[in-house]
């Protein structure tokens, strides 16, 4: 039905989340131009990402996709997905990331996707949890599952803005509890965050996971900020 779809954008236009101009019916959250631009995460901060977690949590392989500059006008996307009830834009950005991550061969092994859960508290009041809608997208491409439940945020942590970075790692230590051990024992799970800082947050969860016997993490997030730390 794309004479719909191009109607509705004829009575409610949509603007690209980046530049503002209105969006063609074949575009998604993004005009071409803004897409093109995309700033990637480049392998060398691929490494970067992977050496955060080194002699802090055993993880198999991490990416990133877009990097998450101060200033930049690609914070609009993210600050969409996360406050601005867009989520549907993290899954057709994570769907992208997964081709290129199933062609780099990043799915290998992996048994279930883990979407990094907020407090139940956090999720009432967003409405969503973001990183469902990056597992979404993943899983749509590489058909791993994706596994509810079996983790739980069971401290909200406090603002982790003005700490410094030892202040963040302990602030974030024991917040994640496991519900339910037995769905996770000996599997390979790839965990999913929506912005890597420091690696504290979603290396406390990875801790948690590789705690249980016989059980691999690695890490994918859709976007790295590496002015930040
Ligand atoms: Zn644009």
């Amino acid at each position: 039905m794309k004479w719909i779809s191009d109607l509705i954008d004829l009575i409610l236009p949509r603007y690209c989340a980046v530049c503002g101009t209105i969006l063609s019916p074949n575009e998604q959250d993004l005009c071409l131009n803004c897409l093109c631009r995309l700033p990637r995460i480049d392998s060398i901060r691929m490494q970067e990402i992977e050496k955060l977690f080194w002699g802090i949590v055993p993880v198999e392989r991490a990416a990133s996709y877009i990097y998450y500059q101060k200033g930049s006008p690609y914070n609009n996307l993210l600050h969409k997905i996360k406050y601005k009830n867009h989520p549907e834009a993290a899954t057709h950005l994570a769907t992208s990331a997964a081709h290129e991550l199933q062609e780099s061969g990043f799915f290998e092994g992996i048994d279930a996707i883990i979407a990094l859960p907020l407090s139940k508290k956090k999720e009432r009041k967003r409405g969503y949890n973001q990183c469902d809608y990056i597992a979404k997208g993943l899983s749509a491409v590489s058909k791993i599952p994706v596994l509810k439940g079996c983790v739980e945020r069971t401290k909200a942590n406090e603002t982790q803005t003005h700490k410094s970075r030892e202040e963040r790692w302990k602030n974030v230590e024991g917040i994640f509890t496991i519900a339910n051990p037995d769905a996770l024992q000996g599997k390979h799970i790839l965990l999913i965050d929506d912005v890597l800082t420091t690696g504290a947050t979603i290396a406390s969860c990875a801790k948690s996971i590789t705690a249980l016997p016989d059980t691999r993490v690695s890490l994918f997030t859709l976007a790295y900020s590496y002015n930040k730390i």
